[in-house]
């Protein structure tokens, strides 16, 4: 080994860069945090809207393709991942949602002892600071700064708004504080964890070092080797071995490293080190099925197509730091039953003041806003019960893994999201927006029968970019990969902590609870009291 520190963390993204953080805060600890993509600093990795720039951006992003899918006509979806410092939030939508209370007792419940949402709820809190201060669910001292931007937002968020009032939710001004449920406007994060790290001399940050494989020791994980400028090279870890490489990655360096199904690894000629076949498993993730429609008031498609528009927003930008690429696309939505029977939110909605049509990978940026004043309205099951999976196709760390995600695999899903796209014509029909439809383009009013509108759920839903729990945590080592320490099954030195984790996914968009885990497991790596 040509490299030695106390702890090695592969992966230097949402959960990655929590961990750096708070293990190289006390200086005693050696930390070294090995990223296989590069730095942070190009603009539009800066600039929050820039997503639409990053998301096709080989430098920056994984750019993974799924097996094509029965339960989507056997579509194909694209799976950007971040391959950067920062991973996935470095080209995410930066909205914060932390997910609702029951999902955390969901997972204490499933027999994840210390993961209910009273213990969960402290670690949400020393992650941010929040812009409206602290209370009993927000905190003003962390160091992730969680902004409320509605003022900012574009006038029609606010009619989106009355709609639903019309049609008889409430509104929420704080997803993440006392109840999910409601309509309201997104918080936005900004991109913190690392930088205060990187100053500390206890802190090593390698970029372009791709982890080829955990090196074991009779299962105790001695180090890591990875690949850097060409070089193979090879790091001991005095204590532990953390893998933060993603919902993606994760499983695929536990397989490589003869972690997992023992067939599969054997069939790729590895050497099966612990057999836990749930390794690449349990794979869910948030689909979501958008309604465009063209308006009769201007939107920010009237601002962002033309290139003058394109010019002055970036100067904006460039020069203060505010305007509309200051801000995510994302800017209002809601937690709504999509019938009154149910016990909680089912669905999540987006309400977008712009509307685009997303170019296939490759082909241009993804969002060239449409020529007329158009916005989008689109919904998202936010529990779905198909499970999907993933596993190596190679025993090459550098090539991609097969996913195979299984969307709407299961009825219940496709009924509920029946139910969010019936709540979109509802509220598309509301007085406050019907006033200002001019038409629905897609899928258009035609579709309308319950098969058809089934049917168009399963041509056009895509991805919202939420993979989780492909390395489940849970109380069984015949379906789970890691314990409610985030220990690896049958390993010793070895945790997974990131969205792979997760028993089930959260009720809403993932960032924010993959770093409240990464701040639990600081704690429980450190052997620190819980909070
Ligand atoms: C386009 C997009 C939009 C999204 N929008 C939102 C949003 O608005 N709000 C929200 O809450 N969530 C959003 N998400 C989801 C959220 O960003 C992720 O859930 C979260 O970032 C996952 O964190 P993670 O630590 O599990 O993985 P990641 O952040 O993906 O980090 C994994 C890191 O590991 C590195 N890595 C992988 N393999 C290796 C290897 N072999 N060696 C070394 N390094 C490796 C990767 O390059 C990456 O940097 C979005 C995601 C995407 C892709």
């Amino acid at each position: 080994m040509d490299l030695e520190f106390d702890f090695v963390i592969i992966g230097a993204g949402s959960a990655g860069c929590v961990l750096a953080n708070r293990l190289s805060a006390d200086a005693g600890n050696s930390v070294l945090l090995l990223e296989a993509g590069g730095s942070d600093k190009g603009f539009w990795i800066q600039t929050p809207i820039g997503y639409g720039k990053t998301f096709y951006d080989p430098a920056v992003n994984w750019m993974y393709m799924t097996e094509p899918d029965p339960g989507i006509d056997n579509r194909q979806s694209y799976w950007p991942r971040g391959k950067v410092l920062g991973g996935s939030s470095s080209i995410n939508a930066m909205v914060y949602i932390r997910g609702q209370a029951a999902d955390y007792d969901d997972w204490r419940d499933l027999g994840n002892r210390g993961w209910g949402w009273d213990e969960v709820l402290p670690y949400f809190k020393k992650t941010e600071t929040a812009a409206a201060g602290g209370n009993r669910y927000r905190s003003a001292d962390g160091p992730l700064y969680v902004d409320n931007v509605s003022q900012q937002h574009h006038p029609l968020c606010r009619r989106f708004i009355a709609a639903a009032l019309q049609c008889g939710f409430e509104f929420n001004s704080d997803f993440n504080a006392e109840t999910q449920e409601g309509v309201g406007h997104y918080q936005i994060t900004a991109r913190a964890y690392l930088h205060p790290a990187l100053k500390r001399r206890n802190c090593t940050v390698f970029t372009q070092a791709q982890v080829t494989r955990i090196l074991f020791n009779n299962r105790s994980a001695a180090g890591v080797e990875f690949m850097q400028g060409g070089q193979r090279r090879r790091v001991k870890a005095r204590r532990e071995v953390i893998v933060s490489a993603g919902a993606v990655n994760s499983p695929q360096i536990l397989q490589l490293s003869g972690i997992g199904e023992p067939a599969l690894l054997k069939n790729h000629g590895i050497e099966p080190v612990v057999e836990l076949p749930g390794v690449g498993h349990n794979l869910q993730d948030h689909l979501d099925c958008c309604y465009h429609y063209r308006s009769r008031l201007p939107t920010l498609n009237n601002r962002l197509y033309p290139w003058w528009g394109k010019l002055a927003a970036g100067m904006q930008y460039l020069l203060f730091r505010k305007g509309m690429l200051s801000l995510s696309v994302n800017q209002a939505g809601g937690f709504l039953k999509g019938h009154p029977s149910r016990p909680r939110p089912n669905l999540q909605t987006y309400f977008n003041p712009m509307s685009y049509t997303a170019a296939p990978p490759g082909k241009r940026p993804l969002m060239q806003p449409d020529r007329y004043p158009g916005f989008v309205n689109s919904i998202g099951q936010l529990r779905p019960l198909s499970r999907g999976h993933l596993r190596i196709d190679s025993a090459d760390p550098f090539a991609p893994v097969k996913i195979f995600p299984n969307y709407l695999s299961q009825e219940e899903d496709v009924m509920q999201m029946l139910e969010g796209v019936r709540l979109l014509r509802r509220l598309a029909s509301s007085p406050e927006l019907a006033a200002i439809i001019e038409q629905e383009v897609t899928p258009g009013i035609e579709v309308r029968s319950e098969a058809d509108l089934i049917a168009d759920i399963r041509a056009r839903s895509t991805t919202v970019f939420h993979p989780t729990s492909s390395c489940m945590m849970g109380p069984d080592r015949k379906i789970a990969v890691v314990d409610n320490q985030c220990h690896v099954y049958g390993t010793r030195q070895l945790r997974v902590v990131d969205a792979s984790v997760f028993p089930t996914i959260v009720s809403g968009n993932t960032n924010a609870a993959v770093m409240m885990v990464a701040e639990k497991a600081a704690d429980l790596i450190l052997g620190k009291r819980e909070h």
